[in-house]
């Protein structure tokens, strides 16, 4: 069986990321898995425990952890963030393409231990706009916002260590981008080789 392609969409804090990735996911013809990460964070309101994220305590995320449960995981503006690893391996050795959205420290992570996956980084059409969209949130405490900006910042640097640019100046166009770039990767050499090195040992015999 084909494995999945693994699809990270990645970027600064306050790019988008979580807008275009539900956009992307109301497109009829994406059957993409989404891998739901699991989050120390109270949830928002309108999030649903295990659609959004499995909501847990510091305590289960730092067993899981310990547990070598995680493929990454990060710490973010004072909580944990993380993918469980278990449902990546299953959904991708079945078959399944696996969606993945999470911050720049978790891709990199990610990326060191799955290069074959394709690294996408959505990025502001300008600083202005990201601190706009971050302090227009109003979900979260000033204090917080800040901290975002400031994490923003620095990770719009580790755009050089990923795959594709994506801008997010227009959530349809954004989307439309992702959805060539998911074409292009099925027909990278590396996942097409196996299928024709079949077809020649049969020629062979
Ligand atoms: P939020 O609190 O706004 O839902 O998410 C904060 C940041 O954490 C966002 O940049 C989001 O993409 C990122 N994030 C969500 N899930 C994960 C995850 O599983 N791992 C990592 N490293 N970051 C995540």
């Amino acid at each position: 069986m084909k494995r999945g392609v693994l699809i990270v969409l990645s970027g600064p804090s306050g790019v988008g990321k979580g807008t275009v990735r539900k956009a992307l996911f109301e497109e009829p013809d994406i059957d993409f898995t989404y891998s739901i990460s699991m989050t120390t964070r109270s949830p928002r309101s309108g999030e649903i425990d295990g659609e959004d994220y499995f909501f847990v305590s510091r305590e289960i995320f730092e067993q899981n952890i310990q547990d070598d449960n995680m493929l990454e995981y990060a710490e973010y503006v004072g909580n944990y963030y993380g993918t469980p690893k278990s449902f990546i391996d299953q959904t991708l050795a079945s078959g399944h393409d696996v969606f993945l959205e999470i911050d720049v420290q978790g891709a990199l992570q990610v990326k060191e231990k799955m290069p074959e996956g394709a690294y996408i980084f959505l990025t502001p059409p300008d600083l202005e706009a990201l601190k706009a969209r971050l302090v227009g949130r109003g979900t979260d405490a000033p204090d917080v916002i800040e901290r975002r900006v400031g994490a923003a910042t620095s990770e719009i640097r580790m755009m050089a260590n990923y795959d594709y640019a994506v801008v997010n100046d227009e959530v349809a166009l954004a989307v439309r981008r992702i959805k060539d770039i998911v074409k292009v990767e099925r027909l990278r050499v590396n996942r097409v080789l196996p299928e024709y090195i079949e077809m020649i040992e049969e020629l062979e015999k």
